[in-house]
């Protein structure tokens, strides 16, 4: 059966497995991009004889080559598709049973913590969100009944790192899986299997898509027992993409090196720029040697990626002044798309947080987010300048 296959670790590059890893010509025409099968089901030859596809739900060929490909890119045997990145958390929670623990990063996707305490608590699993940048608290937060240890590295919007291999040890040490969420960094910055994750966890309408036109999410995983319990209830539930999601997201991961060498590579110059700005107060970024987890940015990821947070001096009105005056920087939530997007958290992607709660993490009124696209540098620079002038 072609779904219980293991994908043979790839020794080529990653450029050459994001274009062809989980890919072949089509066998009956030699078409070369994969095509989208629309069917619901397939022939099969006698009873329970198939060519391993049976039903689209549970199998089909152009999500398979999608989760063949996304895990060759994080050097992991197995991938498993979802409808949206939500979906596939909800897969992992569900690993979960009432009265299990978990410890979990206290600047989580907001739709993750909505996850956790508005359903998951519900059904008696526990949560503690700590600062999972400080090792020892998350050793103190780890109890007997804890089952697994959830981070997001480099959050958001801080852009905080944490210490996945540290993780790694401490999740093992206490038999709980550790999951990292790699929607921000991407397989191209860093694969957290290499540093010994169980599971990794992907918004592939981010990044990975990137050009802002398909939902979808993705797991990626070593081990073949956990793969077919996650499968399992990926069969059950149904939350599986299409085939046409499937096949956009695949013409994403064709580029995803070139994009996030050119997202990284303007995201440097931004900073390097913001950096001179005298209206700038502070700037997030894992590549300025002054960030707080700098020295781990370096040994944990290739590079540092094309997401920036800046800090205005002034508050609110300040920030929001700032975020609607720019042009080519488009005004909108999401991250990851060729396109640059300006967001300003406090009023729009973390409005829900109490105000107390986000000063205590740092979040402060005057904080935008900004995610740095692959146009012209120049231009979204001199986009910035004239918005920073008007504030
Ligand atoms: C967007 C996002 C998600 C959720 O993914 P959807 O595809 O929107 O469901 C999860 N984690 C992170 C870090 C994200 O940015």
């Amino acid at each position: 059966m072609v779904r219980r296959m293991a994908i043979p670790r790839n020794k080529q590059g990653f450029g050459s497995r994001a274009i062809h890893a989980g890919q072949r010509p089509d066998p009956t025409t030699g078409a070369i991009m994969t095509p989208v099968y629309f069917s619901s089901t397939y022939v099969q030859e006698e009873p329970a004889k198939t060519k391993g596809y049976d039903y689209s739900r549970t199998v089909n060929p152009t999500r398979t080559a999608l989760e063949q490909n996304i895990a060759s890119l994080e050097n992991a045997r197995f991938g498993l598709c979802f409808s949206s990145g939500m979906g596939s958390i909800n897969c992992v929670a569900n690993l979960l049973e009432c009265g299990d623990h978990v410890v979990a990063c206290n600047d989580l996707y907001g739709g993750t913590y909505r996850l956790f305490t508005t359903l998951y608590e519900k059904l008696g699993v526990e949560f503690s969100f700590v600062d999972t940048t400080d090792k020892d608290a998350v050793v103190e937060a780890m109890r007997p009944k804890t089952r697994m240890l959830f981070v997001e590295t480099p959050t958001n919007p801080l852009l905080r790192l944490t210490d996945i291999s540290a993780m790694a040890e401490i999740a093992g040490a206490h038999r709980a899986l550790l999951v990292v969420d790699n929607t921000f960094a991407t397989p191209y910055l860093q694969n957290p299997i290499d540093h010994g994750a169980d599971i990794v966890t992907h918004s592939a309408t981010k990044y990975l898509g990137g050009h802002s036109d398909v939902v979808g999410g993705v797991l990626c995983v070593d081990d073949e027992e956990l793969r077919d319990r996650l499968h399992h209830f990926q069969n059950s539930v149904g939350s599986t993409p299409g085939p046409m999601d499937c096949f956009l997201v695949l013409r994403g991961t064709k580029t995803l090196h070139v994009r996030m060498d050119r997202h990284c590579d303007n995201a440097e110059r931004i900073v390097a720029w913001l950096s001179e700005h005298e209206k700038i107060e502070k700037i997030h970024y894992p590549g300025l040697p002054d960030h707080p987890q700098h020295e781990l940015a370096k040994t944990q990821m290739r590079r540092f990626g094309g997401m920036v947070s800046v800090e205005l001096a002034g508050g609110i009105e300040q920030g929001k002044q700032f975020a609607s005056r720019t042009r080519l920087f488009s005004l909108a939530e999401s991250l990851g798309g060729v396109e640059s997007l300006i967001d300003h958290p406090v009023s729009m992607t973390h409005g829900s947080i109490p105000r107390e709660e986000r000063m205590k993490a740092g979040l402060n009124d005057g904080l935008i987010r900004l995610s740095v696209g692959i146009e012209d540098v120049d231009d979204l620079i001199a986009d910035l300048d004239e918005a920073l002038e008007q504030v």
